[in-house]
């Protein structure tokens, strides 16, 4: 078989559920260094240090140009070609760059060495000069490492990566009723909202991975119920269930209904009074339903085409079809997590083409012979596919906006609803 060009369909979860293809070939996407720029506004005292070349500093300055920082929460150590006479150079420069930071910088608390792809890098063990580096600088910092490189992952990985090294030395819960663990990053104004409507259906305090300060860590064990607030973080549910955490199987807070279902999962979980819960969830449900209304009008039959880049493809192919009456015509995923998708792969419309994977050339044709009235896909893809006439929606900023919640939902629709306008009038 040419690993160019795999092409097998297979059921996606159960019997009525849309079909998967997988394609393997060419990729286009950013890589996970990516998330470093909504990680170091989540979590307030946390540095990132990239252990990378020249190509990774200016992609962390470009992607977070747009933010002017007295003291910024990142920076690259850059590891070029003086330093593979010898590895014992590179660590000896790493650390006395770890030190000089800590040194000028006492605010920080988490420091994340985050490694690349460079082959320079690859030869470093980043998780011996995190361990060499903690033994040093704990208690007052602790040292971790993950790969945010772009070999064979996408941009949100680098959360999930992040969040996976991070488990393990999350303290330990005390043996104690069920307690729910909200897992993913989330804008500070929809945590907020969401821990107002979690204490009005009864589910007392619940934690948060990542906190905002990682000095207040959220306790693991096997009391601990933890609900996915982001659709890519596999590695970062492996690691919690590996201290005794129980996954709530749950679609996502997208929209309405998914954010909805969001929360009725996490009752059930906690085995909370249902009427409580739905007396807590219905205004807030009937709000976001309401504030819908007009983006339906304007996406309903609307032909949608989404390329795989960020991993919220499923979710919002859910929300698009099912909250918006929006037509899918492909909807392209880097990864399919099955178990963790089961929820919003059944809601999907049972003949919607998913494609596992990416043969770009090949998506290119299929999507320029369909047509779609819009295309969802990373930014190397949205001026080619302008310049031929479509009419484009970047996909990373669907990661960078708040779109979870209730109070989200008509934001989000806004989100796909305004290139459409756009275009309109360019066109009128
Ligand atoms: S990690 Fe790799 S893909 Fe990402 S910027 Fe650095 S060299 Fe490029």
């Amino acid at each position: 078989m040419n690993a160019e060009a795999i092409g097998c369909a297979t059921p996606a979860t159960a019997a009525t559920a849309p079909r998967v293809l997988t394609e393997r070939g060419q990729r286009e996407v950013f890589c996970g260094l990516t998330g470093i720029i909504w990680l170091h506004r989540k979590i307030q005292d946390a540095f990132f240090l990239v252990v990378g070349s020249r190509t990774c500093a200016h992609l962390i300055q470009s992607a977070a140009g747009v933010m002017i920082f007295a003291e910024p929460r990142f920076a690259t150590a850059i590891i070029d070609e003086r330093d593979l006479a010898g590895l014992a150079d590179a660590n000896t420069e790493l650390d006395r760059v770890v030190t000089q930071l800590l040194a000028r910088r006492p605010d920080i608390k988490l420091l994340f060495l985050v490694g690349s792809c460079p082959s320079e890098v690859i030869k470093l063990d980043l998780s011996r000069a995190a361990a060499r580096l903690s033994t040093r600088f704990s208690p007052q910092v602790r040292i971790l490492n993950y790969s945010g490189s772009g070999i064979e992952t996408t941009f949100t990985q680098g959360e999930d990566a992040c969040l996976a090294s991070w488990v393990p030395s999350l303290p330990a819960a005390p043996a104690a009723p069920p307690r729910l663990l909200v897992v993913g990053a989330l804008a500070d104004i929809v945590e907020d909202q969401m821990r107002r409507t979690f204490a009005e259906i009864g589910a007392g305090e619940v934690d948060f991975l990542p906190p905002r300060r990682s000095t207040e860590p959220p306790a693991v064990g096997a009391n601990t119920r933890f609900l996915l607030a982001q659709p890519f973080l596999g590695d970062t549910a492996r690691a919690l269930e590996a201290r005794g955490a129980r996954h709530v199987p749950a679609p996502f807070p997208l929209g309405a209904r998914g954010t909805r279902d969001w929360f009725r999962a996490a009752a059930r979980a906690l085995d909370l009074q249902p009427e409580r819960v739905e007396r807590a969830l219905e205004p807030r449900f009937e709000r976001a339903e309401r504030a819908l209304i007009t983006y339906r009008e304007r996406l309903a039959g609307k032909r949608l085409f989404l390329f795989p880049d960020s991993q919220l493809e499923i979710p919002l192919a859910r929300f698009l079809a099912e909250e918006l009456d929006a037509q899918l015509i492909e909807v392209g995923t880097p990864y399919l997590h099955r178990a963790h998708l089961a929820q919003e792969l059944a809601r999907l419309p049972a003949d919607t083409n998913i494609v596992e994977g990416q043969h770009v050339e090949r998506q290119l044709e299929r999507c320029v012979a369909a047509a779609p009235d819009l295309v969802v896909c990373g930014l190397g893809l949205a001026n080619p596919l302008e310049a031929l006439g479509l009419t484009t929606k970047w996909s990373i900023e669907l990661v960078f906006t708040p779109i979870q919640g209730f109070e989200q939902a008509a934001d989000l629709a806004e989100l796909f609803a305004r290139p459409l306008l756009r275009r309109t009038r360019l066109v009128a």
